[in-house]
């Protein structure tokens, strides 16, 4: 039985627009792109199912499009704030079920919420302070890669691990990674058994693919 696909409007085809209505497509979904400019509309007209050229701050121009129908809609309009207020406000208006919208800073977050937007994005300070705590707290000590995919890292045991042996953890199988050893102090313990305890600050020398390390050191934090 198939299922129906998602059907999203991008609204703003700058590099935030661009890159969210690439991603969507990648993903199987079908993507109506829509810019006042024409040359970012042919940009995507190869790329998305449709691609348009229109001002969204005009109501019948978004009725014409049909904008109602969509499952969901990202205005993703930059520097024109007023654009992106008016923009979101006319969609609300006429009954868009799902409406995120790119914030360019607090003020314009603030009205985007009175009005009614779903979702509220500010991809430069989000995405800033995600790499600032991934740099910060990463518990992992140094790594060596392997290929594209696939790296030794060094990771270490914060009191989550403490007292649990490697048995309970099962990390082969819930993260797909093995150990290969733990430095404990002076000691180095090679190829560890399951049954070996894990303490706070031992280091584990762990193998895997850099997904599942990710996944292991989100578990971790
Ligand atoms: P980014 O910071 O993500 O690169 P830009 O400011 O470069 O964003 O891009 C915003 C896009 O939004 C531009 O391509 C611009 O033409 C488009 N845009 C601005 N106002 C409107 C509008 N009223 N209707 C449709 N598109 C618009």
């Amino acid at each position: 039985m198939g299922v129906k696909k998602k059907e999203f409007a991008v609204i703003g085809l700058g590099r935030f627009g661009g890159s969210i209505c690439r991603e969507l497509v990648q993903l199987g979904m079908e993507v109506m792109a829509i810019d006042m400019d024409e040359d970012r509309v042919n940009e995507y007209s190869s790329i998305a199912s449709h691609a348009v050229i229109a001002d969204t701050t005009d109501e019948m121009v978004l009725k014409s499009l049909g904008i109602r129908n969509f499952d969901h809609v990202v205005v993703a309009i930059g520097d024109n704030i007023q654009a992106s207020i008016l923009t979101t406000l006319i969609l609300k208006e006429l009954g868009v079920e799902n409406i995120t919208v790119k914030a360019q800073n607090d003020y314009h977050e603030k009205v985007l919420r009175k009005i009614g937007a779903d979702q509220i994005v500010h991809p430069e300070r989000d995405m800033g302070a995600r790499i600032a705590n991934n740099i910060a707290s990463s518990s992992v000590l140094d790594y060596l890669q392997l290929s594209d995919e696939h790296s030794i890292v060094e990771i270490i045991a914060n009191e989550r691990l403490n007292g649990q042996n490697l048995q309970d953890l099962d990390i082969r199988a819930k993260f797909g990674l093995n150990i290969v050893a733990i430095k404990r102090e002076n000691q180095v313990i090679v190829s560890p058994r399951a049954t070996e305890t894990l303490r706070t600050g031992d280091v584990l020398v762990v193998i895997g693919s850099d997904n599942d390390v990710d996944r292991f050191e989100d578990f971790l934090t």
